[in-house]
């Protein structure tokens, strides 16, 4: 094997906008490097799971190794394939503090849109070298020029510079490689001084335990070498070493510049923390004397933006969901969970995500990752309740909720929204963000065609109203939009409940807005009436506010046909079945109890 040194390496990332085509362009970094056989090649191959490749996005970021040869040098590319949807975005801070430069893909149908903005602004923070890339240039609607004009103009760079790529049919992305080579510079870093390593993301594996992902700044390590992460003050020892193939391939060594991972050898999952460093304890013991390693920086842990409780459907499977949420927690770091008792849904754990999607996602990993049957709250954007006696008590879900006797006041978080859009979407925007009970501050004019919009509005009205789904297709997904948090401010909020058979679901309570409450609520027993399943006996949904019952809808008895199998004849046993299922039907009703399956909380969701 040839012997690569640091200034063989190139450490990058692609990042942009969603659908903008990096998995697509990683594809065919992948064929031309042969890093995997054309017989095994599928469109997005870096998308693992399943769940990815259903819902068509990437959800987790993917390191991939690839070895490349230009003017006779081999080199080793690391390449980190990366989310672009917003409540995925620690991925990408994340593998950017990995990494020496980044590919910023813009799509020429639709040009620069919120993400590439925030990339932009992320990578420039990192220090980066950025390659700005012009991608879908073969489709009819690509419109280049513009593009361009647009980039030069919002990165501040020469249009020679940017590059004009199809990576759906490969044109220009061997130029496009070599110039990684050429423009991103190799790591710097010493082989000769004390091993140290950024953990940037992890996984549990069933067979070898707790894998950090890491990129080593400095040294070697080796595998049964004994670590340290310093940060956790946690003791480990090396299993296993290797690289991305992208499955996990082991070697015998790593080294400054290189990205890979370290099997640890640690137990608990909560041990291993994304932003920690690696040192090798031998290194460490030095240090006490004299060498002075200081841990990386790491990252700025992410605030989530919205909560809800998960209890296992069976309660004897608490133990069997903290594992779950724990191993789950090493591979997704931006989900925080902490356990909890609730009156309705049991022990169980509070959980904070990103956004709506990150909540679905999480989700649906535990149900398939795990096999385990959940119950959950509806997810709720934070809420801060001031009592008469001026305590502050935070509001994470509905059951958070006092007694309005008792509270002086309710406040909510408030955002500030950046809208980029073709100036032709206007209107309708107009319309989405007046009903957002959204505030104007600032319109910008970026380039032609194209403004900038920056609005404030609750919080809540952009989680619970699906805000950006909205935009995305009333601007024919033209328009795009982040958000950041700016401060609390008071609001009008009420707490919705749903009684179902005349019991209170908690699960289903919200905190809605008092002006739209009778709405809200009617809208959810109509929703809820279409996707519970029907029973053998008549079930009223009803929708109350402070006890009072503002909406209600009735699912019919479904009937069971117990007397089919006989045909005629036989009476007695005719009537002795259907007094059977009447007596069955009254005990059922009686103990109040129908089976709501985890798909219904799901759909409510959505709304
Ligand atoms: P990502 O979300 O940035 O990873 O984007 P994907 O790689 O998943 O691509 C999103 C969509 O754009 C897919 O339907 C791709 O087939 C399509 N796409 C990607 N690159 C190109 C391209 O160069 N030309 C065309 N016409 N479509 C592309
Ligand atoms: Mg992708």
């Amino acid at each position: 094997m040839t012997f690569i040194n640091q200034n063989q390496i190139r450490n990058f990332i692609i990042c942009a906008h969603i659908d903008h085509g990096k998995s697509t362009l990683a594809d065919r970094f992948l064929e031309l490097t042969n890093t995997i056989p054309k017989d095994k090649m599928r469109p997005q191959y870096l998308d693992m799971m399943d769940l990815e490749r259903e819902k068509g996005i990437t959800i987790k970021m993917q390191p991939v190794r690839m070895n490349y040869t230009l003017n006779a040098k081999p080199y080793t590319l690391n390449l980190i394939d990366t989310p672009g949807h917003v409540d995925f975005s620690y991925e990408v801070s994340r593998s950017l503090a990995a990494v020496e430069g980044t590919i910023l893909l813009v799509d020429a149908t639709k040009g620069i849109q919120a993400q590439t903005l925030a990339n932009l602004e992320l990578a420039t923070k990192q220090g980066l070298i950025i390659i700005p890339v012009i991608n879908k240039i073969d489709s009819p609607q690509a419109k280049i020029k513009e593009t361009k004009e647009e980039i030069a103009k919002l990165f501040k760079k020469p249009e020679d510079e940017i590059f004009e790529i199809s990576a759906k049919l490969g044109t220009n992305v061997v130029r496009l490689l070599d110039a990684v080579i050429e423009k991103v510079p190799p790591p710097i870093g010493y082989i000769e001084k004390p091993f140290k390593a950024l953990i940037f993301d992890s996984k549990y594996d069933i067979h070898k335990g707790i894998i950090a992902y890491v990129r080593v700044f400095d040294g070697t390590i080796k595998r049964d070498e004994k670590i340290y992460l310093m940060r956790q003050k946690t003791e480990g020892s090396v299993k296993e070493i290797g690289y991305f193939k992208p499955e996990l391939k082991s070697i015998e060594e790593l080294k400054a510049g290189e990205i890979g991972y370290i099997a640890t050898g640690i137990k608990e999952p909560g041990k291993v923390r994304v932003g920690d460093t690696i040192t090798k304890i031998s290194n460490f013991k030095f240090q006490i004397s004299n060498l002075n390693i200081e841990p990386l920086p790491g990252y700025q842990e992410p605030e989530p933006m919205v909560f809800a409780s998960i209890s296992p459907e069976n309660p004897d499977d608490f133990g069997l969901l903290k594992e779950a949420v724990e191993r789950l927690k090493l591979n997704d770091a931006s989900f925080i969970f902490e356990a909890e008792m609730r009156e309705y849904l049991g022990r169980g754990f509070r959980c904070g995500f990103l956004g709506l999607l990150h909540a679905e996602i999480i989700t649906e990993r535990l149900k398939r990752e795990f096999g385990l049957n959940l119950v959950l709250s509806t997810p709720s954007v934070i809420y801060k309740s001031i009592t008469k006696e001026k305590k502050e008590r935070l509001i994470y879900t509905s059951a958070d909720w006092l007694d309005p006797s008792r509270i002086e006041e309710v406040q909510e978080l408030w955002v500030k929204i950046q809208i980029l859009t073709p100036l032709r979407y206007f209107g309708p925007i107009s319309e989405l963000l007046t009903d957002i009970e959204a505030n104007h501050i600032n319109t910008d004019y970026l380039v032609t065609e194209k403004a900038e919009l920056i609005y404030e509005s609750p919080l809540r009205e952009i989680i619970t109203k699906n805000f950006y789904d909205k935009l995305k297709s009333v601007s024919q997904g033209f328009a795009s939009m982040s958000y950041e948090i700016l401060d609390w401010r008071k609001a009008n909020l009420v707490k919705l409940d749903i009684l179902i058979l005349g019991k209170k679901e908690e699960s289903f309570s919200r905190i809605v807005s008092e002006k739209d409450a009778h709405k809200e609520g009617k809208k959810l027993v109509e929703k809820l009436k279409e996707t519970l399943p029907s029973q053998l006996f008549a079930v009223p949904i009803q929708a109350a506010v402070g006890g009072k019952i503002i909406a209600r809808e009735n699912i019919k008895a479904k009937r069971r046909d117990v007397i089919a199998p006989l045909y005629g004849g036989d009476y007695t046993r005719k009537r002795k079945l259907l007094e059977k299922q009447k007596k069955g039907k009254k005990e059922l009703k009686e103990k109040g109890e129908i089976h709501i399956p985890a798909s219904v909380f799901l759909e409510i969701f959505r709304g």
